[in-house]
């Protein structure tokens, strides 16, 4: 499963900065994850209890926001969400447009006490 190498690599980083600064746990992770992302939520979050045994993030709730996929179309400029228009601008009918958001997996935020 493609999903628990990546939510592992996420763990260690933020047990990592956790670590660093002096943290006795970490008590949530906020995930943004983009509706592109090779990475599914759901699986996401079937691998993080075993991802997190062991680190101080054993008892951190883990929250998921998705990021949508806007692209501008090249055409006409608008902005739009690719996969709620099936991939096509919604005002002139192009396919020809640029992604500006949607591929990343970013950890927003860590609480630690
Ligand atoms: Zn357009």
């Amino acid at each position: 499963m493609h999903e628990l190498g990546v939510v592992l690599e996420i763990v260690r980083i933020a047990d990592r900065r956790a670590h660093e600064e002096k943290a006795n746990k970490v008590t949530r992770i906020v995930l943004q994850i983009g509706e592109l992302s090779p990475l599914v939520p759901e699986l996401v979050e079937v691998c993080y209890p075993a991802a997190v045994s062991d680190t101080l993030l054993s008892d951190a709730e883990l929250m998921i926001e998705t990021l949508p996929a806007n692209a501008i179309c090249r055409n006409c400029k608008k902005v739009f969400n690719v996969v709620h228009h099936e991939y096509q601008c919604p005002v002139c009918e192009s396919r020809n447009w640029e992604l500006l958001s949607g591929k990343e997996v970013i950890i927003k935020e860590i609480q630690i006490v």
